[in-house]
């Protein structure tokens, strides 16, 4: 089928009661994985780059490569996602190259580090829905500042300086018309996220619920949502890696929160160790190797297994033949006529 927008698969989402993973591709092996995943497990599933990846690939070759992927598996909903874009001609260029969904993530100012005030947050983030919805296109805002650095975007910090304020949350939905919103928590980009086992000290699971209270129509997003196995740590580590110890976030936490409203479940730190352990193992094993291909596809398929493992664990799995593709035409269609209405629906405190 036709790439999708974020909005149809969080609403259908929402309608299950389950979780969609959005997993960070470079490269086609990547979306190789994920595809196949998707495939082994019938689910729907976000695709997403980030600047830095935009900046790696080449815009061309991804987007390329992502309708290569709809092709080759018409029975999978597939969304092309933008992840944090800085500003609104990245989000511009993201949707005028054929990105059927993109975060504006105005919590930071356009460098990409200094947290921003809420107004500018919510100016430029109105100004990203006005012109994505105009053009079909759905858009996640995000309010509060994650923790972390990942490809050179973050503040910085534990996650725990700037957790989202509910009732900020509820006028920045109000005031943007954002499709869905990410949310910070405590989580962090990367992989050193926890430097013990997390618990309610560190993940203020309590805070996304009552914001799932206020906003109970409103599709919330977590990000830094790597659970970092520490299988996975062990691989890369046994085979000459030198990972210190640490945490993420563990999966019965991301699944509390799939209870609580969060929709979008952002991944890419699991698959990154998950393809440097089996690069490492054949590097190691067999040094002798030097075709790309003998370690390229144990690193797909160590992708693969993280994923396919994911969606089952974040419920989409099984759904991908639940419905028919919207097509863009028809989702600007929509939010010009109300049907695809973002007022939220804002419940009594
Ligand atoms: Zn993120």
């Amino acid at each position: 089928m036709p790439l999708v927008t974020n909005r149809q698969l969080l609403d259908e989402a929402a309608k299950g009661g389950y979780g969609v993973g959005a997993f960070n591709v470079n490269d086609m092996e990547q979306i190789q994985a994920i595809m196949e995943a998707a495939k082994e497990t019938n689910s729907p599933v976000i695709i997403q780059a980030s600047r830095g990846a935009r900046a790696f690939a080449q815009d061309n070759y991804l987007y390329h490569l992502m309708l290569a992927a709809a092709e080759l598996y018409p029975q999978i909903p597939l969304a092309m996602h933008l992840d944090h874009g800085n500003s609104f001609e990245t989000c511009e260029s993201a949707i005028k190259l054929g990105f059927t969904s993109v975060m504006m993530d105005g919590s930071l100012k356009a460098d990409g580090k200094t947290p921003s005030t809420f107004e500018e947050n919510v100016e430029v983030t109105r100004k990203v829905v006005d012109y994505a919805h105009e053009r079909g296109i759905s858009v996640e805002g995000e309010i509060g500042v994650l923790g972390g650095i990942e490809d050179g975007h973050g503040a910085g910090g534990s996650g725990l300086e700037h957790v989202t304020d509910p009732d900020q949350a509820v006028e920045f939905a109000e005031r943007t018309g954002v499709d869905a919103l990410a949310i910070a928590i405590g989580t962090s980009h990367g992989a050193y996220k926890f430097t013990k086992k997390p618990d309610g000290s560190v993940l203020k699971m309590d805070l996304l619920i009552a914001i799932h209270k206020r906003l109970p129509k409103t599709h919330l997003v977590m990000h830094g949502s790597s659970s970092v196995p520490k299988e996975l740590q062990d691989i890369i580590n046994q085979y000459g890696g030198k990972l210190k110890e640490t945490w993420g976030v563990p999966v019965e936490e991301i699944q509390l929160g799939i209870k609580n409203g969060v929709r979008k479940i952002n991944v890419d730190t699991d698959n990154r160790l998950a393809i440097t352990g089996a690069i490492r193992k054949v590097f190691a094993e067999t040094p002798e190797k030097f075709d790309p291909r003998d370690y390229m596809k144990p690193a797909r398929a160590a992708m693969q297994k993280v994923v396919a493992q994911r969606m089952t664990q974040f419920g989409q799995a099984g759904h991908a033949g639940d419905y028919t593709a919207i097509s863009i035409a028809d989702m600007a269609k929509g939010y010009a006529n109300g049907t695809l209405s973002t007022k939220p629906l804002v419940a009594a405190r």
